[in-house]
């Protein structure tokens, strides 16, 4: 795959730095199948036998293992001054460099992993200006430990002697790099407010202008910290790749990584209902925005933070597996302490799945996505993921970005249409004007529509009338659909399908909508514009069907979509709107690959095993040769006709991916 170096949204000192950052040749990571494996070790875990620890990994089928290696624990004998050797690593013992011998023995790849947003209090005492400074002057302390600054000489002067030793000492195959930069909450979920160290003080107002706020949801405070952790992120990757040519830099940013770390997992404060497509979502967002990146989307076994050892459902842990290969990303699983568990869910439920991995590995590597829609992220709210379900549910193969790129890398025509969840990017009226189709919601107007835009009103308790069922095919039963988003109120007439009922008597019953009137406002808006085609939702679909899973919407969407398509629908099925279809590419191998996976297994806050389906039609476009289905091993026959390819899959269990050529 190629490397493209991309210079939006950083700061001077990262463009100076940025060439230096980039790999010379593609790494281990883009070449070699992955299946990766963490196990978070507490800083006792140092009296591990590193023989049997690596063999346990081994056995149970990864290939990458990222172990503890140092920062708030040294896991090996460092003799950098502050920095500290775990209390538990006996003196001539060196459980990293153990490990790290034994897994390089075996074949496999070890990324150390660092902390260093903590450290202990001689290093405060020696150098308080490194650390978090609360406003209120205080720094901050969890269970013992100093939080250092993102802005402060721990990161940018103590950091790369720290780095330089491990680096030059251990032929380590790639750093991760835990809680990177200032982080907003504590692991008490306790918020640490902004920093108000003396760095960050000079630089922000070198950066704004201004003192640094009191208040860490300040924007500018927000863009601050971000800019400071990739700042920091092109020195650390500048050190990596100088030091040690073929690692891997990995954290849970984009910029200067060579791959994304995301996490699926289950935070007990986050608001319901779950998010099934969580791994979906975390992989292709990753593989499709930017440059051409890997993406590591770790499956996090346990609960939460106060239950580090016990483990999530064993369905979720496969569901997340499985959708993490459907999109282009490896299997990835994190548990916490040494493998020998007292809950074992995690492991037993994902050791087929890296077996599997193993018995198929060459499908898994540098598959691209397909899909000719493009769902970018915007906000990445509940209007994203509305649009990001029903495009799943009605197996209509999309992308996600994050950002723009693809817009001035070569991939201007890749996309067929491009859908806006919340608002269009003023970037897309030149891509429109050459010809583009974009559908866009909310109440953001398009540039060709600000004309027509009487008034933006707050969320309110009305309703669409639907008028054309020729224009809104799939809305067969209802003449209405609930509006209960804010809505741009566009000039009245024009004939629309859609119009609003403005809000009415609601109660008592005897009184309900005595009140109601119809009106000409219109639910919907297109126009062509230049030699392209703007098709404007100006309220919230997505962010309805997130909440409500109304057939109306998704119908509105959906109808819509078939509309503007220049050649139709990419994919067409019979499947179930819980069975998850991708369509992927292995350029280098000139394969097309369709994944399935079954979600039915998801109800609620449960994840059950899914139920058993099919068969499944499948009616693909493009004309191919032959297809073999991988789990049953077999060829499925082909009928080709008019650019299209059909066939048909006999049952669906969990997953499979059907191969064609
Ligand atoms: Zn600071």
């Amino acid at each position: 795959m190629r490397k493209r170096i991309t210079v939006r949204r950083v700061c001077s000192i990262c463009l100076i730095l940025s060439a230096a950052t980039l790999p010379a040749a593609e790494g281990w990571w883009q070449t070699e199948p992955v299946r990766f494996f963490q196990t978070n070790l507490p800083e006792n875990h140092s009296t591990l036998d590193a023989e049997k620890h690596v063999a346990a990994v081994a056995d149970f089928g990864a290939n990458v293992l990222l172990l503890n290696m140092g920062g708030i624990a040294a896991q090996y004998p460092t003799e950098v001054e502050l920095h500290y050797r775990s209390r538990w690593l006996a003196e001539g013992h060196d459980f990293f460099g153990d490990a790290l011998r034994a897994a390089h023995e075996r074949g496999m790849r070890v990324i150390g992993r660092f902390d260093l947003s903590k450290t202990q209090k001689p290093v405060f005492a020696a150098h308080p200006e490194w650390f978090f400074r609360r406003v209120n002057g205080e720094p901050a302390v969890f269970n013992g430990l100093y939080s250092a600054c993102i802005n402060g000489g721990y990161y940018w002067e103590h950091a790369p002697k720290i780095l330089t030793e491990a680096l030059t000492r251990y032929p380590v195959d790639g750093l991760f790099f835990n809680m990177f930069g200032n982080p907003a909450v504590d692991y008490a979920g306790v918020p640490m407010g902004p920093c108000h160290c003396d760095a960050c003080a000079q630089k922000f107002r070198a950066r704004t202008g201004r003192a640094l706020p009191a208040d860490d949801r300040d924007p500018e405070y927000r863009a601050f910290m971000s800019e400071s952790a990739k700042a920091v992120a092109a020195n650390l990757a500048e050190l990596i790749h100088r030091l040690r040519p073929g690692a891997a830099f990995l954290t849970y940013i984009d910029e200067y990584t060579d791959v994304i770390i995301h996490e699926s997992n289950t935070s007990v404060t986050r608001p319901l209902p779950l998010w099934p497509y969580s791994a979906s979502d975390n992989v292709n967002r990753s593989l499709n925005s930017g440059r051409d990146k890997v993406v590591f989307n770790l499956c996090m076994s346990f609960v939460d933070y106060p239950w580090r050892f016990i483990h999530v459902s064993p369905n979720e842990v496969r569901l997340r597996l499985w959708q993490n290969l459907a999109h282009g990303g490896a299997p990835a699983l994190v548990i916490f302490g040494g493998i020998g568990q007292e809950d074992t869910t995690s492991i037993e439920a994902a050791r087929p799945i890296f077996a599997w991995h193993r018995a198929h590995e060459d499908l898994y590597v540098g598959q691209q996505s397909a899909a000719r829609i493009l769902l970018l992220y915007g906000s990445g709210g509940a209007e994203y993921r509305g649009f990001f379900r029903i495009l799943t549910e009605v197996h209509i193969p999309f992308a996600v970005s994050t950002d723009l790129d693809w817009l001035t890398d070569g991939r201007r025509d890749a996309y067929d249409l491009v859908i806006a969840p919340d608002g269009m990017p003023e970037e897309l009226n030149a891509w429109v004007e050459q010809g583009g189709r974009l559908l866009v919601a909310g109440t953001i107007a398009p540039a060709a529509a600000a004309d027509d835009v009487v008034a933006v009103h707050p969320a309110t308790r009305a309703a669409w009338r639907v008028h054309d069922r020729g224009v809104f095919p799939s809305i067969a039963t209802t003449e209405l659909m609930i509006l209960d988003s804010p809505y741009a109120e566009l000039k009245p007439g024009g004939g629309s399908p859609l119009t609003l009922i403005p809000q009415a008597m609601t109660g008592p019953p005897e009184l309900v909508w005595l009140d109601k009137v119809e009106t000409e406002t219109p639910g919907l808006w297109s126009a062509d514009v230049g030699r392209g085609r703007v098709t404007w939702i100006p309220w919230n679909p997505g962010g309805s069907y997130y909440r409500y899973s109304s057939p109306g919407h998704s119908g509105v969407v959906v109808d819509l979509v078939d509309r503007i398509l220049p050649r139709g629908r990419q994919l067409k099925t019979n499947a179930h709107p819980l069975v998850e279809i991708t369509v992927m590419h292995q350029p280098e191998r000139g394969r097309t690959l369709v994944h399935l996976v079954n979600v039915s297994g998801h109800s609620g806050t449960g994840y059950f095993s899914p139920l058993a389906t099919g068969p499944i039609a499948i009616d693909l476009a493009g004309e191919f040769t032959r297809a073999r289905v991988v789990r049953a091993d077999a060829p499925l026959s082909l009928r080709i006709a008019s650019g299209r390819t059909r066939f048909e899959l006999p049952s669906l269990r969990e997953y499979e991916v059907v191969v064609l050529e």
